[in-house]
């Protein structure tokens, strides 16, 4: 567990950010390719081409820290490359325009996963209902004891329930406000900041039906907003906007190694701004907030990243396997990395960081 320096290619650890011709030999070392541990690391200020790293275990004892150029290596704590850090060629949610919810969908389905980590069944799929959701945006988890009522209730109405907004992660609450923040998307009714709202609770429901359902859902408990937000209806129940918050912020750190933020359900500009630096599309999707793929024990890694990488290697002319770009980091793509990384003179691994995408041509120099 800790940070280690990845030498990709054979290269050099020097005194100076100079080219290492230009360096006496006391200045400079060769280092080969493989992973040395790192006692720490740090951005090099001077310039943008070198990070200033200290080895552990004294290896290169006859100096605390070199410098080496970026271009050879990667700095990686676990399993998670940091460094080098990658353009964003995703779309952030500051970003996102849109007026609709169903870009952030990737984001969604991650904060979600992990708020069912945190409190097990706190949430409750009610597709099983006689329902209607007006699109992939719309998640259909509630309270247990809220959706008990809503069964009854959809019952008695004897018609299906048509939902324009069920549950509503942070990320949705926070492109909502956001759009009325700056007056986008006519967005006219109020926007309750993020982990207020009953909709991060699983205590609501917007439904466009709501002249019908308000004579219906409040027998069964369901409040109705009234005509200030007339598509709205609540549950009286425990809120669990700090967990929805909590999951968020566990989400980031895990995806964030080097910008670790407090995990502590509550809503502030920390977490604000992190939620605004977050892929819509989920984290490690894209290139953004890259996870180094290489092969693990089953599930193997997937995604859209995975997808990427095997694409480039069929280009190269390399099998992945009979499933082709499948999108599964299998023992076919790790063996076919390898060859790769052979043929062009890198460290052999099969792990795929920075250096083997730019020789794929994913990653720009
Ligand atoms: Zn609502």
């Amino acid at each position: 567990m800790g940070y280690s320096l990845k030498i990709v290619q054979n290269t050099v650890l020097k005194k100076k950010p100079i080219n290492s011709s230009e360096l006496s030999d006391n200045e400079k070392h060769d280092i080969a390719t493989g992973d040395y541990e790192l006692h720490s690391w740090v951005d090099f200020d001077e310039d943008d081409n070198h990070w200033r790293v200290a080895f552990l275990n004294d290896r290169f004892h006859d100096s605390s820290t070199w410098l080496v150029y970026t271009g050879h290596v990667e700095i990686w704590k676990d399993d998670i490359m940091i460094r080098p850090l990658f353009p964003a060629t995703s779309t952030l949610l500051k970003d996102y325009k849109p007026c609709g919810t169903a870009g952030l969908n990737g984001l969604d389905r991650q904060i979600i996963a992990v708020m069912n980590e945190l409190s097990p069944g706190s949430l409750v799929d009610f597709s099983d209902l006689n329902i209607s959701v007006a699109g992939p945006h719309v998640h259909p988890f509630v309270q247990a004891k809220a959706k008990h009522a809503l069964a009854k209730a959809i019952q008695k109405g004897g018609r299906r329930l048509k939902l324009n907004s069920g549950y509503r992660t942070i990320a949705q609450q926070l492109l909502l406000y956001n759009h009325k923040q700056q007056g986008r998307c006519g967005q006219t009714l109020p926007v309750a900041v993020p982990g207020t709202s009953n909709h991060q609770s699983g205590l609501a429901l917007d439904t466009p039906d709501w002249s019908f359902w308000k004579e219906i859902l409040p027998d069964f408990g369901w409040r109705w907003f009234g005509l200030r937000d007339r598509v709205h209806f609540d549950f009286p129940g425990t809120h669990l906007g700090s967990h929805a918050i909590k999951a968020f912020q566990i989400l980031w750190n895990r995806n964030n190694l080097n910008d670790q933020i407090k995990d502590d359900g509550q809503w502030g500009s920390q977490t604000q701004r992190r939620v605004n630096s977050s892929p819509v599309e989920g984290f490690g999707t894209s290139l953004n907030g890259f996870r180094g793929l290489r092969l693990t024990e089953p599930p193997f890694m997937e995604g859209e990243d995975v997808k990427k990488v095997q694409q480039a290697l069929i280009d190269a002319g390399l099998s992945v396997g009979r499933t082709g770009a499948d999108g599964q980091y299998g023992p076919a793509t790790f063996a076919a990395v390898k060859e790769f990384q052979a043929r062009e003179g890198l460290l052999v691994d099969g792990v795929v960081g920075s250096v083997t995408l730019r020789k794929l041509g994913i990653l720009e120099l």
